[in-house]
């Protein structure tokens, strides 16, 4: 009974081992970011969208940082 015990403790471990395996897998590193007016690729820093020109960022007027331009608040000033 022990020995079945612990077979199962094993598989169950192993299963969980590969599920984790496979959720580092599909989660890749980078964030991929989609522009918000047509829903292609693009990079953190844009300021614009390459494809549809849409602008992505505004300067702000506090300490001149480039910050999403539906942001109401500059993160980085008061
Ligand atoms: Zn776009
Ligand atoms: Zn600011």
């Amino acid at each position: 009974m022990l020995i079945l015990v612990g077979i199962l403790l094993i598989s169950v471990y192993s299963i969980s081992k590969v599920h984790t395996y496979e959720q580092c897998n599909c989660i890749s590193e980078k964030v991929e970011l989609k522009c918000f007016k047509c829903g292609e690729d693009i990079e953190e820093d844009y300021i614009y969208c390459p494809h549809c020109k849409e602008r992505l960022k505004r300067a702000c007027e506090g300490c001149g940082r480039m910050i999403n331009i539906f942001w109401r608040q500059c993160p980085y000033c008061e």
